[in-house]
């Protein structure tokens, strides 16, 4: 064994980049992304001249540990305050105390300001993941070997089930029970650019009464898009319902269901399908450690609590985890 073990993030997403950087210290890390860019639900893109965050919208920090994140994040500019009411179905707004933030200038910042200095790979897909002997193997959709003493899973779980199926890993019962019982809901993204102002009142977002839209927001008033810029997300039935249906079809159904005045025009539009949008059912931890096999975590957003903050806790806490394995008891057992 090194004096450095070597650890393995799957996914750079804000959990893994988060879980990445809390052990750079003490391990030699590398992530693997499949996407081009960090950032995985934490989405920011282009569409000619508008920019969309179509992944998650905003966050609120309500546990001390993330809130001091959050205002680092503030401090470094890569976050901004974006409205500080709950927007209710009927239009109205609650003061329930809670700030919610944006990414600045989208949400990807976030995760591309915390895998600053990082050795993250892009572009990868892990395809499968193997035991040798006390270490693993992770075998890229290209057929590169990347071998690590430890892995960190953060892709939404039954993606993460997959990799261990494809390498023939055998979880305990227990474990695998567990992890199948990690269920998520759907979500179909519109993306469109419009020629004129959406005609939202600020802060440029909606969360309308009933289906089939969950939320609705203009990025232009948002602060992140130079043009009036829509983000759709369909309700979790009507994803569900309609996730075959062409990208067409999604944006005729979402656009007319939206409760605009019909000023403007769409010029240019796009779907976006989050197959695994948001943890259903979470695990009462903030990660997983599997049992009898070498270390190897579950991370992510359905570990502990969920959403943006949730996803923050569960990868320092798989930090904190593998700084006291790296520092001390590695080759051993990683909770010993
Ligand atoms: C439509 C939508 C709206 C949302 N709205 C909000 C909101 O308003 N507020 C809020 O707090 N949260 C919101 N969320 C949830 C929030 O985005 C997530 O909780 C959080 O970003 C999850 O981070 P994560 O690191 O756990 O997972 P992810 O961000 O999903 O990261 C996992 C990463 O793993 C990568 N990956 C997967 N498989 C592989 C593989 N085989 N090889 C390599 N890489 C792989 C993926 O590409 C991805 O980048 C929303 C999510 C969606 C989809």
């Amino acid at each position: 064994m090194t004096a450095h073990p070597s650890v393995l993030v799957v996914g750079a997403g804000l959990s893994g980049v988060l879980a990445a950087r809390g052990v750079a210290a003490t391990a030699e890390v590398t992530v693997v992304e499949k996407s081009r860019g960090v950032g995985g639900r934490l989405a920011t893109r282009r569409l000619g001249p508008a920019t969309f965050d179509h992944g998650a919208q905003f966050f609120t920090a309500q546990s001390p540990v993330f809130t001091s994140l959050v205002t680092e994040w503030l401090g470094a500019g890569v976050a901004a305050p974006w409205f500080s009411e709950r927007l209710e179905p009927d239009g109205s707004t609650m003061d329930d105390g809670h700030q919610r933030y944006r990414g600045a200038p989208g949400m990807t910042a976030l995760a591309k300001h915390e895998a600053r200095g990082l050795h993250v790979v892009t572009g990868t897909c892990v395809a499968r993941l193997e035991v040798e002997g006390a270490r693993w193997r992770a075998v890229t959709d290209a057929g590169q070997a990347l071998d690590a003493d430890a892995v960190v899973l953060t892709a939404p779980v039954p993606q993460s089930l997959a990799l261990l199926d494809a390498g023939g890993v055998a979880l305990s019962d227990a474990d695998r029970h567990t992890l199948e019982a990690l269920t998520y809901d759907r979500c179909l993204a519109v993306l469109a650019v419009l020629d004129a102002p959406s005609g939202l009142a600020a802060p440029g977002a909606l969360r309308p009464a009933s289906e089939p839209i969950d939320w609705l927001a203009d990025n232009h008033l948002k602060g992140i898009s130079a043009v009036p810029a829509l983000t759709v997300h369909a309700a979790a039935a009507f994803s569900l319902a309609h996730w075959g249906d062409t990208d067409a079809d999604v944006c005729a159904a979402l656009l007319a269901a939206a409760p605009l005045p019909l000023v403007a025009s769409v010029v240019e539009a796009d779907v976006q399908r989050w197959r695994y949008a948001k943890p259903t059912t979470l695990h009462t931890d903030r990660f997983l450690m599997a049992a009898g096999l070498p270390p190897l975590l579950f991370a992510g957003d359905a570990f502990g609590s969920a959403r943006v903050e949730g996803a923050a806790l569960s990868g320092m806490a798989v930090a904190s985890e593998l700084r006291q394995w790296a520092e001390g008891s590695h080759g051993t057992d990683v909770r010993g």
